[in-house]
């Protein structure tokens, strides 16, 4: 494969558009696979596009996430935190830590995330997870369905 493939419209040359399936509730999510790492860089480094309204999976898991955000604007939620997000800004995710990506309703939220190679599976959240995660009104509000 080339070492340079170009950028245009949000996608890569030989750089196929997946469905994001790590399972659970999620609406209007893109993957693509930029880099699959090797064993000098044992990490993947994945484009997710969200579609104006969408929303990623609410979810936790021992490994990390380094984000940049791309294209457009959202909020996100890690830990108990809500942030607006915009182009350029970072976002890390530390292990173990509910999060999840929302674009805004008129704009889609892209954005770069950086994972280790070697990963557990994400974990969903059961009612009880649920129920401590209302007990903040403006987290409760931020997972609705
Ligand atoms: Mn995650």
């Amino acid at each position: 494969m080339s070492t340079v493939r170009k950028f245009k419209d949000f996608g890569w040359e030989n750089v196929p558009v997946l469905a994001y399936k790590e399972g659970g509730p999620y609406k209007g999510v893109t993957r693509q696979i930029l880099f699959e790492g090797q064993d000098t860089l044992p990490a993947q480094w994945r484009y997710f596009e969200v579609e104006p309204g969408g929303h990623s999976t609410l979810e936790r898991h021992e490994h990390i996430h380094y984000v940049l955000i791309l294209r457009g604007r959202g909020r996100c939620l890690v830990g108990e935190d809500i942030s607006q997000i915009g182009e350029h800004d970072l976002i890390e995710v530390p292990t173990l830590t509910w999060h999840q990506f929302r674009a805004d309703v008129d704009a889609p939220l892209g954005f770069l995330c950086l994972v280790s190679a070697i990963r557990d599976k994400p974990q969903l959240p059961d009612a009880e997870d649920l129920a401590a995660l209302r007990r903040s009104p403006a987290v409760g509000e931020f997972i609705r369905p």
